[in-house]
């Protein structure tokens, strides 16, 4: 099987004309305040949006329970705000989607492309042996589990490529029985997996390009191959570079990467497009968020970005 993120969107945008032109969104997961790594790929999404004269939409991804963090999403809309980065429309929640992701599992389902696994964490390293873990050699494939019984959701991955164009990274090809085996759609403990959520979202809420960081790159193959099981247009994706530490580190709530100080957002903003090799001119250094937007904006070039990490100052 063989795609290209773009070519379907273009396919999928000839056919209905009511659809504008981009579509684009940030979808941060309440697990922690923004830090300086996500507001960079906030600040990317939002100018390559703006900049296509698109729309750019707010996610919380919320379906994590354990590991949110009571008060987090306000704080994130708050900075957001404060750094001039104002969405379109209203807040999507994914835990008000459960329906839908239950809907669409319920179809794969039907169609013989998933089955229950019963497999604990114990018994997955166990079978992973010397091989790279992750990969999931299907023991549960045939097994035919009890819905009643505790289990988790795979879907059944098959041998073709899965080949797409990332705005900025390249080609990106990936066979995926043989690098994620059959990877989980909703986990044991019943909360909706990740590659699955995203993918109705994005369907949902209509979104045609992804502008989000790296540590995602390798993660879009499976998006794209439930997007063609399900019928759905695959958006074009770009993967900016992560902001790391000086130890190489993603910049997370885990290396103790501290929330934005919303307080300062024209200095941080004129950094922050440097980083994104933007050069914006030194007298922009007093100028006011919306100004700083508004070069920025029409100043926008993503093709800038080259590498897949920057490591923070
Ligand atoms: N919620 C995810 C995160 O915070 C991002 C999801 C996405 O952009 O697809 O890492």
């Amino acid at each position: 099987m063989q795609t290209s993120a773009s070519s379907a969107y273009q396919n999928h945008a000839a056919a209905d004309s009511n659809q504008p032109a981009y579509i684009g969104r940030f979808a941060p997961s309440p697990t922690g305040p923004l830090h300086v790594g996500s507001l960079f790929t906030a600040l990317a999404s939002y100018l390559d949006a703006r900049a296509n004269n698109g729309k750019w939409l707010l996610r919380i991804d919320d379906l994590d329970t354990p590991r949110n963090q009571p008060g987090v999403a306000d704080a994130i809309f708050k900075c957001l705000e404060s750094f001039g980065l104002h969405w379109d429309g209203g807040v999507y929640y994914q835990s008000r989607h459960i329906n839908d992701y239950e809907q669409y599992l319920t179809e794969l389902a039907s169609r013989s492309l998933t089955y229950r696994c019963d497999c604990s964490r114990k018994t997955l390293t166990e079978q992973a042996g010397d091989n790279k873990p992750g990969i999931y050699p299907g023991t549960c494939r045939n097994k035919h589990i009890l819905e009643t019984a505790s289990h988790a959701i795979r879907i059944k991955t098959d041998e073709s490529v899965l080949t797409f164009h990332d705005g900025l990274q390249g080609q990106i090809t990936r066979q995926l029985n043989l690098e994620d085996g059959d990877f989980i759609l909703k986990r044991r403990d019943n909360i909706i997996a990740y590659q699955f959520a995203v993918v109705v979202d994005d369907y949902l809420q209509g979104i045609n390009h992804v502008v989000r960081g790296c540590d995602l790159l390798q993660e879009t193959p499976k998006q794209i191959y439930l997007q063609q099981l399900l019928g759905f247009p695959s958006p074009a994706y770009t993967h900016v570079p992560l902001i790391v530490d000086a130890q190489g580190y993603k910049l997370s709530k885990q290396t103790l990467a501290t929330a934005v100080d919303i307080n300062k957002p024209e200095q941080i903003l004129f950094e922050l497009l440097i980083l994104l090799k933007q050069n914006p001119l030194n007298e922009l250094k007093k100028a006011n968020v919306n100004e700083l937007l508004e070069y920025a904006i029409v100043n926008w070039r993503s093709d800038a970005l080259t590498l897949q990490q920057i490591v923070a100052q």
